[in-house]
């Protein structure tokens, strides 16, 4: 395939947008060459700026469940810009969609909209300090919520030490209230809450990582958190960026059926729009201002347009009562076609999936946290990447992401890719 208007783009943006790119992943530092321009989407397909048609396994890390242009979300955002664009004022359809969003997750009775994930986890983190009056929290190595300075800390020298700032304009004062765990480990959180007696404010997961590939979460795991956070007035928080409207009507909370004191969303809750959301049970939602005493708040919080993209987006998910089986079903037959293929050419791999999240891990043994995950050999990874993109399907430009199956995809879709990949897998 022929990339040369993307290229010419790209040196174009590297002019004036640091490293050419709004978001760092997509500037393909992990896979090498120069990242796609996209030009438009429809459907299951991207277009890009070369003519070139791509299947597409990203799907908006994530939003795009039902695909891209979906026209009732187009219909729905064009009629309310005519409307007006943002008021800073309240609108009625800020009350639909929390009334919809309330009915469809377990355990939440107020939910307050923000612009991003990013958002989202941060004030979520703030209400439960506020909520608790404790400072610190726990997270886990390789789970991502956001660049927000507190999840910007990777793992200190001691497993039970404080993690330390993971990006420079983090500071040590910031990161020694950030503890870090190990994914699927509950005795480690054990320890580390412990050794910080009634200092803990929360504990904040992906309940299915989707940051180090896709990882689910261990049996039992989740509900171990859910006991200790009972036994040490911990509010649990779940993460639900990525899940959130994805792995069920009600997220990983009613998959798994395990309750989280907070639940953060993004992605599928804006239909493609920014936004993002937080919610809880009444007692800790009241803790917010103008209610309470913990401030937070946003100019473009709630506007129309995101609104508008996120109602009808929801609206879909709640009456197709189908929808996330079929997820499911393409998502596993395309599980079952990628392992038959890398067996059949003696590829070392191992494929996780919860639902309509998967990944490929080019390692052979279990990946259950960020330590197996980072075994994973990234130069075949590359070669994977850049052979997939050559037969016109687009995965995420790193061994470290999950693909997000979008219900816009056929069956003949998922062949063609299974087919791609057999191709591929005879050149790693
Ligand atoms: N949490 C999770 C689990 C995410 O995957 C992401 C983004 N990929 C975020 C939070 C941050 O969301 P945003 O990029 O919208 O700020």
């Amino acid at each position: 395939m022929n990339y040369k208007r993307s290229s010419a783009l790209f040196a174009q943006a590297e002019m004036v947008i640091p490293g050419g790119v709004n978001s760092p992943v997509r500037a393909f530092k992990a896979v090498g060459g120069t990242p796609i321009f996209v030009k438009e989407a429809k459907g299951g397909y991207l277009y890009d700026e070369d003519g070139n048609r791509l299947i597409d396994y990203i799907n908006s890390w994530g939003p795009m469940i039902l695909g891209h242009a979906y026209k009732p979300v187009v219909d729905a955002v064009v009629d309310k810009a005519k409307k007006g664009t943002s008021f800073g004022m309240p609108t009625e359809i800020e009350t639909k969609i929390a009334e919809l969003a309330v009915s469809m997750v377990p355990n939440i009775d107020k939910i307050r909209f923000v612009n991003s994930g990013t958002e989202a986890c941060m004030s979520a983190v703030r209400l439960a300090r506020g909520f608790t009056g404790k400072d610190k929290i726990i997270k886990f190595a390789g789970c991502y919520h956001g660049h927000s300075d507190s999840f910007l800390i990777q793992a200190g020298s001691g497993a039970i030490t404080f993690g330390t700032p993971n990006s420079p304009g983090v500071t040590q004062g910031t990161a020694k209230d950030t503890l870090l765990a190990r994914y699927n480990d509950i005795e480690n959180v054990s320890q580390l809450i412990e050794a910080n007696k009634d200092e803990i404010a929360c504990i904040i997961i992906e309940p299915v990582a989707g940051n180090m590939g896709c990882i689910p979460p261990k049996n039992e795991f989740l509900k171990g958190l859910r006991d200790l956070c009972n036994a040490n007035n911990i509010l649990l928080v779940f993460d639900e960026v990525m899940t959130g409207f994805r792995l069920a009507r009600g997220g990983a909370q009613e998959l798994f059926n395990i309750n989280a004191d907070i639940v953060c969303f993004g992605k599928v809750i804006g239909g493609g729009l920014p936004v993002g959301a937080f919610a809880a049970r009444n007692e800790i939602m009241n803790y917010l201002a103008p209610l309470g005493p913990v401030y937070q708040a946003g100019t473009l919080s709630g506007n129309p347009l995101a609104m508008a993209a996120g109602l009808a987006m929801l609206n879909e998910l709640n009456n197709d009562v189908e929808i996330f089986n079929r997820l499911e079903e393409k998502t596993a037959y395309l599980h079952e076609g990628i392992a038959k293929v890398l067996s059949d050419n003696n590829i070392v791999y191992t494929i996780n999936r919860v639902g309509s999240m998967i990944s490929v891990h080019f390692d052979e043994g279990e990946v259950v946290d960020f330590e197996t995950a980072a075994k994973g050999n990234n130069e075949t990874f590359k070669k994977f990447f850049h052979g997939l993109l050559n037969e016109g399907v687009y995965i995420a430009p790193s061994a470290f992401e999950t693909w997000f199956i979008t219900d816009a995809l056929t069956y003949k879709d998922l062949d063609y890719t299974i087919e791609a990949i057999d191709k591929v897998a005879k050149t790693l």
